[in-house]
């Protein structure tokens, strides 16, 4: 019997399979076909010794050469190996974005950072758009939901972000500041920031940070000192930058994360904090000297396969606590989404053995963490069933979600029901009580 399996390489992600007693070619096309209905690569790579001789048979490399795939073989695996962990991780961090197109609004060159950033990517094609937030080839265009990646990794858009007001919010922050990106090269399933946004999600960089910067700094000069103890802090005003994206890959395409880290360091009264499941070690370089908290986002590392597509891989997220502390970072965890399956609470107890086997000492005395439990909307549920049913079949599940209307978006939401969900809350902590005990959880929800 023979199997052939086709992963996404990033994600490690097993897309398609079929099993076949003979090794004809026939089983393998079924696979790679069914590969193709879900995401579309730039190159198609084989490491064994007869699926190369299949992806080079003429019917396959018409398949290939029709959706522009390149065929790469083992030899490209084999050099990869050998260059080690670090080198593998390096990578992928180059591959996460090919950018092939930039949409840009009508001014975003008269900023420097819009021009930085068409320096960083001189080939692009540009293509002119009156706003960011309109463009109807992208977000509006239904025959991009089955390359949803794709557009990931080769389109981005520089817009001039408007909205410059912090807003006050009472979670992992005290307030949220004016985005310095919106969108995201990673692909999780569940994306609430995907959920406003058609069929396309692409990194839109905001090309304006200096105004940005300068509206955050306004505003915590306005609150004075902080007297009074908050959930996201004690002492300090804590700004949350990356409601609605991934800083640490927001910071692969512009300095506008630098900046912005810059700027806390600077500021007597107030901290950053975002959340991310990238790991980027340029960002180790930045200085943050104790007034930037990251949260890396953890789940238990099999269901983040399915549906943390893209993203760094949970051990490694785990890993990068200790390095990131060292560096001047405050490091939280955000255990979020919490998926709900048979064997959950098993693998969650698993997932704080792993953080605790990996946290140095000084780590764990300033852990925290917050808790948020799955939410998802009809409307992306639609679109994932066309490029990743796979993880549907994880967040989807009416018979024991409700639709409810979100606190924080005011957006219809689907989530567990409720009784459930107290219960499940309930189950969770008491899991990070017994195994995490030096961590103090900041909400729960
Ligand atoms: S990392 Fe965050 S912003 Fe990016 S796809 Fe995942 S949930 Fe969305």
């Amino acid at each position: 019997m023979y199997l052939v399996a086709v992963l996404d390489w990033y994600s490690r992600y097993v897309i398609s399979w079929e099993l076949d007693q003979s090794l004809e070619q026939g089983f393998v096309l079924a696979a790679v076909d069914r590969t193709l209905q879900t995401a579309v690569p730039t190159i198609m790579n084989s490491d064994q010794m007869s699926a190369p001789m299949h992806i080079r048979q003429p019917s396959a490399t018409i398949v290939f050469a029709k959706r522009q795939i390149q065929v790469s073989l083992y030899r490209t695996m084999r050099r990869v190996r050998e260059r080690g962990g670090r080198r593998r991780a390096m990578a992928t961090a180059d591959t996460l974005v090919r950018i092939d197109t930039i949409y840009h609004e009508p001014t975003a060159f008269d900023y420097a950072r819009g021009r930085q950033v068409r320096e960083r990517h001189p080939q692009a094609a540009l293509v002119e758009v009156p706003s960011h937030w309109q463009i109807p080839d992208l977000h509006g265009n239904e025959d991009l939901a089955e390359s949803w990646n794709r557009v990931k990794r080769t389109v981005l858009v520089l817009g001039v972000k408007k909205g410059l007001q912090c807003r006050p919010f009472e979670r992992s922050c005290d307030f949220v500041a004016p985005s310095s990106a919106n969108g995201c090269a990673m692909a999780c399933a569940y994306c609430y920031v995907a959920r406003r946004k058609g069929y396309a999600n692409p990194i839109t960089t905001f090309v304006n940070i200096d105004q940005i910067a300068g509206a955050i700094e306004r505003h915590a000069a306005r609150q004075g000192f902080k007297w009074e103890a908050t959930q996201a802090d004690p002492t300090l005003w804590t700004y949350e930058l990356g409601t609605n994206s991934d800083c640490a890959v927001d910071a692969t395409i512009s300095d506008n994360v630098r900046d912005l880290v810059a700027l806390f360091r600077r500021l007597p009264n107030a901290k950053a904090t975002f959340a991310t499941k990238y790991v980027n070690d340029d960002l180790l370089s930045y200085a943050p000297e104790g007034k930037t908290r990251i949260r890396f986002s953890l789940m238990p590392a099999a269901i983040a396969r399915v549906v943390d597509v893209r993203t760094s891989r949970v051990p490694d997220r785990i890993a990068a606590i200790n390095r990131f502390m060292e560096a001047g970072y405050e490091v939280n965890i955000n255990f979020g989404p919490v998926l709900y399956y048979d064997g959950w609470l098993a693998d969650y107890a698993t997932l704080c053995e792993q953080i605790d086997a990996s946290l140095s000492p000084a780590a764990k005395r300033q852990l925290h963490a917050e808790v948020i439990f799955l939410t998802h909307s009809a409307e992306l549920h639609e679109i994932n069933l066309r490029w990743h049913p796979a993880a549907e079949a994880l967040l989807w599940q009416l018979e024991l979600q409700e639709h409810k209307v979100s606190q924080a978006s005011g957006e219809q939401v689907l989530r567990y029901q409720h009784t459930l969900k107290r219960q499940l809350v309930a189950d969770l902590l008491a899991v990070l009580r017994e195994r995490l005990p030096y961590c103090g959880v900041r909400y729960a929800f």
